[in-house]
């Protein structure tokens, strides 16, 4: 049966303006997917419906992003941007490596501003405040009832700190999200199943029992930001309120989902949050550039189809996901199972698949399953096995599940 009742309303947080804005033509993270996604959602009728909104965000303002991040690294920010060619300041900041950047004004660095990773390009500071704008209008809206689901696709950013950026996120828009939600006394519980650790919402909230984070990832053995080990389980009151599961490599749908399945439907059972928030990071594919896991989207499907069933309130964001047209076909699939609907090509055989990639990607949007075999699946379902129990001995029982 579906989660689809009379009163169910849900909304899709957009607008040309946040997809719009580009680190650079060579940076791998693509705001642009949200287009994508929201193109490819029409393509399978699955905005154009009685309950469905699609609205638009406004910006956060600094004082609402300060109510979480440093003022003084977010006045560097502001500056930086609003000196708006970046370029007339800091003539080779965006193009510098960032071994070059050291003769860059040394506050900038310990900002990680202008590296690779976080180039400084003009509206950096508006996309940001605009990008949190959009997670905490979602937020506000399944908070207060008037939507049980929402999805803000460029949204996620999961690795900035409280005073500096990390990992191509600026400001952390669930940080100071939850952060709001907290002040209105609200019980959160952040489910991660980006490829990458969320160490900045990890580090925000360690010490904290009111926000129950959860996050499945690729091992940081290999792999930025190098956390997220499954001994990381918060400290003081927080003490068993951080969950990391780390994936080995080559980790498929079916140990992944296995993983999950184990993991998240009794911690969300027992920890009863008023709302989820949810970062369906699309970059585990197998497909994607940066990561090593070996998913395709069923795992990811069947995440989300488990989130959407232990979660009535949910407010999703898009997180990472470097394959462009893989991480639009992910997102299209989870907003179709987080509205209940089976996807439906309305126009196959009419138009060319140019817009989307390859035909061969549209017209079913599921991947074809694949499996990892041999003597590596079973070093990463042994793996897998110890950190399961590692988590039931020492997280479990705080939760009171035995
Ligand atoms: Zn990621």
């Amino acid at each position: 049966m579906g989660r689809r009742s009379e009163k169910f309303a849900s909304v899709f947080i957009y607008s040309d303006e946040l997809a719009n804005y580009e680190y650079s033509s060579t940076h791998p993270f693509k705001p642009i997917r949200a287009k994508l996604t929201l193109d490819l959602c029409r393509r399978y009728d699955l905005i154009e419906r009685p309950w469905i909104r699609l609205i638009k965000p406004q910006p956060l303002n600094f004082e609402e992003l300060a109510e979480f991040h440093d003022e003084t690294y977010l006045k560097t920010l502001q500056a930086i941007d609003s000196s708006a060619t970046a370029k007339e300041l800091w003539p080779d900041v965006s193009s510098s490596r960032k071994e070059d950047s050291l003769t860059l004004d040394p506050q900038i660095l310990q900002y990680e501003l202008g590296t690779d990773d976080n180039p400084i390009f003009s509206g950096v500071y508006d996309f940001s405040a605009l990008t949190a704008g959009a997670t905490d209008l979602g937020a506000k809206m399944v908070a207060s009832g008037e939507v049980q689901v929402a999805f803000n696709p460029v949204g996620g950013f999961h690795h900035a700190a409280r005073n500096h950026a990390e990992g191509f996120c600026y400001v952390n828009d669930v940080a100071v999200t939850i952060t709001h939600l907290l002040k209105e006394g609200l019980r959160v519980a952040f489910v991660d199943i980006d490829a990458h650790h969320g160490n900045g919402v990890q580090d925000a909230f360690y010490r904290d029992n009111r926000v129950l984070v959860i996050s499945f990832h690729e091992t940081g053995r290999g792999i930025y930001p190098g956390s997220g080990f499954e001994n990381e389980i918060g400290e003081g009151k927080g003490r068993g309120f951080n969950v990391n599961v780390p994936l080995p490599e080559k980790t498929d749908d079916e140990a992944f989902v296995r993983a999950f399945e184990e993991i998240v439907p009794p911690l969300l059972d027992a920890y009863a949050p008023d709302m989820v928030i949810a970062e369906l990071g699309a970059d585990t594919h197998i497909a994607d550039p940066l990561t090593h896991l070996s998913m395709t989207n069923n795992g990811y499907c069947q995440a989300v189809k488990t989130l959407a069933q232990c979660a009535p309130r949910i407010l999703a964001l898009g997180g990472g996901g470097y394959d462009l047209y893989k991480t639009a076909r992910s997102w299209t699939l989870a907003w179709a199972i987080l509205n209940d609907l089976e996807p439906r090509d309305e126009y196959v055989g009419i138009i060319g698949g140019m817009m989307f990639g390859p035909e061969i990607e549209v017209g079913d949007l599921y991947d074809k399953t694949v499996y990892t075999t041999g003597i590596i699946k079973e070093r990463i379902n042994k793996e897998i096995d110890r950190i399961l129990d590692f988590v039931k001995q020492n997280v479990f029982p705080i939760h009171k599940i035995h």
